[in-house]
């Protein structure tokens, strides 16, 4: 008698821990529904896709997050690297971190300025 290769038994899509494995393509539907909470984005002035992964910023996160899309935070990603380059910070003292975050809400515009002309004079863009 032929085994019938047709049937998928319903216990086949459970792990061993009792999840549901579900085709991939079910997981990547529901990151679409997280992402599609555009943000209107301050520093770009356009809606755009809202940052989705930790920051770990404390208070200031729920801010850029609510403020800010993700091309913007990843820009600034690339920026703060030279930030930290330009100005020497030592992220062990709080005068560095507070540096930077004074340099990253300006760079975002968040609502506080900050002198980045030393930064821009050296900016150059990634081709
Ligand atoms: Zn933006």
């Amino acid at each position: 008698m032929m085994p019938y290769a047709g049937a998928i038994h319903l216990p086949s899509l459970l792990t061993p821990t009792g999840n549901a494995t579900l085709p991939p393509h079910l997981f990547y539907v529901q990151e679409d529904i997280q992402t599609m909470a555009d943000v209107q984005c301050v520093t770009c002035g356009q809606a755009g896709e809202a940052i989705t992964d930790p920051l770990f910023m404390g208070r200031l996160e729920a801010e850029v997050k609510s403020k800010v899309c993700q091309p913007c935070w990843k820009k600034w990603e690339g920026m703060r690297v030279m930030v930290i380059n330009e100005y020497q910070v030592n992220l062990g003292e709080e005068s560095g971190r507070e540096l930077v975050k004074k340099q990253m809400k300006a760079f975002l515009k968040l609502g506080e300025q900050a002198d980045t002309s030393k930064i821009e004079q050296n900016f150059r863009p990634q081709a």
